[in-house]
Order: C-alpha cells, then sequence, then structure tokens
C-alpha cells in the first residue's frame, strides 16, 4: 500500500515524501480511504501510530479540493481540539508539515501564555484551528472565532480530555458547531462514559482500531525491576550509568516527585529536566527542545504532561513509579517503540505497587519479565522476592542488539533520524 493507491493528491504526496514517510501505517491505510468517502469515524488509538496524519491528510485534501483563494479572509474549516498544549503544538506542526505544498494555512491556540499573539493569527484568518478546549471556548466568547464555517470536526484524545476534567467544555464546544459536519473522534480507550460522547458527535460512523495491547505486545520491550521505594532513585541512577540509554522518557506520579528526581539526578552527575504541570510553557517548551535536540538525555515527566509528545528516537521509558490506571501505562510505553519503531520500557514496582502490575498485567494480557539481579534488590526491608515465578529473567537486549518484531516497521526506518524542529507553527 502507498500513499499514491490511497489516492492522495500531488501536493500532500510530495510533503509526505519530504517528511520521509513511504508507506502509511495501518491507522492511515484504514482511515484515509474512509474519511475521503465523507464518513464520520470512530478510531481507537493511541499516539505513536501514526493517527494524526490519519486524519490531518484527509482534511488538508478535502479543503484543498473545495478552497477558494480568491474570496477575502480566510474561514476556519476544519477545527481540532486536544487536551493538552503540547499535543495541540504538534499537531499544528504536523498540519504544517503535510500541507506546505496546499497553500492552507493553520494556527493553534493554548491556555498558559497571552493571547494576543494567537488572536492576531485568527484575524488574518485560517483555514484549520487547532486548540485546547479552554482557550478555545474564551476565544470564541471574545468574538474571535466562529463556528459557522466548519466543515469537519476531530476531538483527539478523548479519554484524556475526560480524565482531565473537560467534558463540560466539550460538551459546549459540540453545541456550537454546524450540523452539517464531517466528525472524527478519537481515543485510546473506549469505556462507556468515552462511546456515550462518541455518540453525541458522531452521525453514521465506521470504526477503526488500532489496540493499544498490539502496540504494546508487538513493538515495546518491558522488564519490571522489585524495588524498595528509598533505592528506586538509586535504581534509576545505575540503570542511567551502565545501561545503553540514549534518551530516556522517567515517569514520576507526582509533580514534586518529578522535582525530585531531577535534584537527585543532578547530584550523580546526570543532567535531566522535568515537565510538569507547575512549570510555565516556556520552561516545558525548553525542556523538551532541550531533549530533542540531544542537550538532554533524560526527561520526568507526569502524564499530563507527557502525553501525546512527539519524540522520535526515544530508546527507553522508565516507570519511576508504576501508574494506579493500567491504561495508563500502554499509554506511556506507547511513547517509546513510536509508529512501528522498537523500544524499551523499563518499570520500578516497590511493595505498594504489586497490585497496579497485577492490573497492568491483565489489561495487556502479558506477564512482564522481571529482572532478578540487580544490586538494590534487597536494599530495603520492603522489598519481596516475587512469589509467582518471572516467566524470563534476562534482561532485554539493548537497542542494537535487538532486531525489529513489527512486520510494520519498513514505513518508519527512513524516518528514523527525523527530529521534528520545536517551532510553533504559523504560517
Ligand atoms: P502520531 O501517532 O500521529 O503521534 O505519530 C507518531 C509518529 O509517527 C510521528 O513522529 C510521525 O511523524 C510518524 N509518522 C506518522 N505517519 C508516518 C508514516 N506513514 N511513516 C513514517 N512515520 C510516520
Amino acid at each position: 500500500m502507498t500513499f499514491k493507491e490511497l489516492q492522495i493528491i500531488e501536493p500532500i504526496q510530495k510533503a509526505l515524501s519530504a517528511e520521509g514517510y513511504t508507506h502509511p501505517t495501518p491507522i492511515q491505510a484504514q482511515s484515509i480511504p474512509i474519511l475521503l468517502r465523507n464518513k464520520d469515524l470512530l478510531g481507537c488509538a493511541q499516539t505513536g501510530t501514526g493517527k494524526t496524519a490519519a486524519f490531518a491528510i484527509p482534511i488538508l485534501q478535502h479543503i484543498f479540493n473545495k478552497i477558494e483563494y480568491s474570496s477575502g479572509k480566510r474561514k476556519i474549516k476544519a477545527l481540532i481540539v486536544t487536551p493538552t498544549r503540547e499535543l495541540a503544538i504538534q499537531i499544528a506542526d504536523s498540519f504544517t508539515a503535510y500541507g506546505k505544498f496546499t497553500g492552507i494555512k493553520n494556527t493553534v491556540i493554548f491556555g498558559g501564555v497571552k493571547q494576543s499573539a494567537q488572536t492576531r493569527e485568527l484575524n488574518r484568518g485560517v483555514d484549520i484551528l487547532v486548540a485546547t478546549p479552554g482557550r478555545l471556548l474564551d476565544l470564541t466568547q471574545q468574538g474571535f472565532i466562529s463556528f459557522k464555517d466548519i466543515e469537519y470536526f476531530v476531538l483527539d484524545e478523548a479519554d484524556q480530555m475526560l480524565d482531565m476534567g473537560f467534558i463540560h467544555d466539550i460538551k459546549k464546544i459540540i453545541a456550537k458547531l454546524p450540523h452539517k459536519r464531517q466528525s472524527l473522534f478519537f481515543s485510546a480507550t473506549m469505556p462507556p462514559n468515552i462511546i456515550e460522547l462518541s455518540r453525541k458527535i458522531l452521525g453514521q460512523y465506521e470504526r477503526v482500531t488500532v489496540r493499544p495491547e498490539q502496540a504494546t505486545a508487538d513493538k515495546v520491550e518491558q522488564a519490571i525491576y522489585f524495588v524498595s521505594k528509598r533505592a528506586k532513585t538509586k535504581l534509576l541512577i545505575h540503570l542511567l550509568q551502565t545501561e545503553n540509554i540514549h534518551s530516556t522518557l522517567v515517569f514520576s506520579r507526582t509533580k514534586h516527585g518529578a522535582n525530585k528526581i531531577v535534584k537527585l539526578l543532578d547530584k550523580a552527575d546526570i543532567k535531566a529536566e522535568a515537565i510538569h504541570g507547575n512549570k510555565s510553557q516556556a520552561a516545558r517548551q525548553k525542556a523538551l527542545a532541550n531533549f530533542k535536540s540531544g542537550v538532554t538525555n533524560v526527561l520526568i515527566a507526569t502524564d499530563i504532561a507527557a502525553r501525546g509528545i512527539d519524540i522520535d528516537e526515544l530508546s527507553h521509558v522508565i516507570n519511576y513509579d508504576l501508574p494506579n490506571i493500567p491504561e495508563i501505562y500502554v499509554h506511556r510505553i506507547g511513547r517509546t517503540g513510536r509508529a512501528g519503531a522498537s523500544g524499551i520500557a523499563l518499570s520500578f514496582c516497590m511493595q505498594e505497587e504489586r497490585a497496579y502490575l497485577r492490573d497492568i498485567q491483565k489489561l495487556i494480557n502479558q506477564k512482564i519479565p522481571v529482572i532478578t539481579e540487580h544490586p538494590f534488590l534487597n536494599f530495603d526491608d520492603d522489598v519481596e522476592t516475587p512469589s509467582n515465578k518471572p516467566t524470563q529473567q534476562k534482561k532485554p537486549r539493548n537497542k542494537h542488539q535487538r532486531s525489529s518484531k513489527s512486520g510494520n516497521s519498513n514505513w518508519r526506518n527512513k524516518n528514523k533520524n527525523r527530529r521534528r524542529p520545536d517551532s510553533r507553527n504559523r504560517n
């Protein structure tokens, strides 16, 4: 399957080649034909599967085929709503990249920064708007945004939206949308409240599923370290010093915990930065830019801040704390092994987190191999030997020793060394 066979127009095909995309990812191959037929879509897929291009390409193509350049100020024809600022910026970056030979304009709006630069762009006129819910409603109430001409609506990361308490904002947004539109609804998980929300948004839809369990099982090597709470940082330092870790995202449950890890790593001469909700937008962007450019190799993040961050070549994800919601584990380890590449996810598990581990293994339907030998195994008496004997005891091989297990990896290879510039999109 090629993009040409999917009947993607020439200017977009050219941009995709420039991005190094040779073949569509499974979600793209399945979704693009449905969307080009103007159908609504319910997509069950996490970030890392190529879902942004799956919706961005058909939207660009529809707009390109209809656009009338002589008709004065551009009107917003497509609205993409996504939960976090980082994700919003990345989606807008993708529209800019895939649409660079189409003349279609996008802009991105999100909270936590002054609105003047954003309203200036809106006043100039854009075809596509990418937004987080709060700022979208705020600028709409102030009269900077009209929903009147919207023909394409995407609700991205719906489960995360609900987790973050955006349900009322989402309902207000839906109420303002024109009745006649094409709607796309993406969520990594599909619990009943998400299905219910999707019914409010979608008309007659088709469903595409790229199951997170598959992503987990197929592409990411996982391992568990049983370790006491006190020894977690020591183990982290040990791994960062001895394993072949090029770039790792370390997940901390709390913002305070993330800051503490940075300080302790600093004492061990390991440069790391933290991103979480208490940091200013500028500080988060800077930490991300440093990480992307290789100035730092370790980024400590909370779940919400890390959600949707698009970093190519992330060799490891380390779960410093195990999440109490098993789906979050799937989201986290999806940060490595992105879009068909393979990666390694290491998780620290203290006594109190054993129940979380059980839930995770149940969800992914796998027993995660346990590393039975490491220097901090008996560091503290809150560690007990796992009662159930591990299925595998060897360490995951490092990245250079591993071979690709994914049959889909070919579409990814050309794109391997690309690092996305951290610039904001205002074309
Ligand atoms: P997403 O799931 O949209 O966050 O995409 C994950 C990553 O896959 C991003 O870095 C994209 O640039 C990359 N990507 C998306 N589609 C393709 C493709 N067809 N070939 C190679 N890389 C892709």
